[in-house]
């Protein structure tokens, strides 16, 4: 049973889904934020109102003085980490490559793959038995993306993510022998704020019509297969790539 868990990325979207039924589980949850304060401010009340117990905690993954300060403020307030979710991640307006500029190819693997990379060597360091942890698990959060390739909107997008399924293929023989599970889920076409950051606002709803279930899916549907990837009910999986895509 995880009990402790630290969310990247947790003001908004699935990172607050999550902390919201993590919470209903009574567990305890580091809110991870960038900028928005007073979204992460919400989370944190959610999450009490569910039954759990919350701390925000501001910092960008990709610095790792960041990632380790939001480490410990998680340990400080609630005691030894059982798992992270790997979730902060950005898309930047669509474009073929050919027109995506230097900085914002840095940009986007700098928080999806060097932010990610370094939330999860900083897990692997506080969750591994061999170190002194409890083992637990660590959920990545990857995109259909990865299989997609996301021509003329993102390829950028779509290779970060290639980097998070392979990371979590590698990390997960590294870490099961420590005691740690290490699984991602791929979402699809998921009604969240980042597509009206890529320009898109109605990019789930519009595209997820076309998907085998004939919708957009919701933050709370990737929350379940994130909470269950943290939770005993998946003792034996790991290394796994989960598609919560509606067949996309
Ligand atoms: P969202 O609604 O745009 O929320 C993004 C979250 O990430 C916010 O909490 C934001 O914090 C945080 N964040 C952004 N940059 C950060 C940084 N440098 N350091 C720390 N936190 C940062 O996004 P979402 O749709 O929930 O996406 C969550 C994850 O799911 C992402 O990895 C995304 O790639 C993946 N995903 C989403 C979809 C989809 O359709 N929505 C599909 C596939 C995969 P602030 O509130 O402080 O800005």
């Amino acid at each position: 049973m995880t009990h402790v868990i630290l969310i990247t990325g947790a003001s908004r979207g699935i990172g607050r889904a999550t902390a919201r039924l993590a919470g209903a589980r009574g567990w305890a949850v580091g809110v991870n934020f960038v900028g928005n304060a007073e979204a992460a401010a919400t989370t944190v009340s959610e999450v009490e109102a569910a039954g759990g117990r919350a701390v925000a905690v501001r910092g960008d993954v990709s610095i790792e003085a960041d990632v380790v300060a939001m480490f410990d403020a998680t340990r400080d307030a609630f005691g030894a980490l059982d798992g992270l979710v790997n979730n902060a991640g950005i898309v930047a307006p669509s474009l073929p490559l050919a027109e995506i500029g230097a900085e914002r190819l840095k940009r986007i693997f700098d928080v999806n793959v060097y932010g990610a990379y370094l939330c999860a060597r900083e897990a692997a360091r506080r969750l591994s038995k061999g170190r002194g942890g409890n083992g637990g698990a660590i959920v990545n959060v990857s995109s259909a993306a990865s299989r997609l390739g996301s021509p003329l909107e993102y390829v950028d997008y779509a290779g970060s993510k290639g980097a998070i399924d392979t990371l979590t293929i590698g990390l997960a023989k590294e870490l099961g022998p420590q005691g740690v599970r290490v699984n991602a889920v791929r979402p699809g076409l998921i009604d969240t704020d980042i597509h009206a950051s890529g320009g898109q606002p109605d990019r789930a709803a519009v595209l997820g019509a076309g998907t085998a279930l004939g919708r957009a899916g919701t933050a709370e549907e990737v929350a379940e297969a994130i909470v269950w990837l943290l939770s005993d009910a998946s003792s034996y999986v790991t290394g796994a790539l989960l598609d919560v895509s509606a067949g996309r």
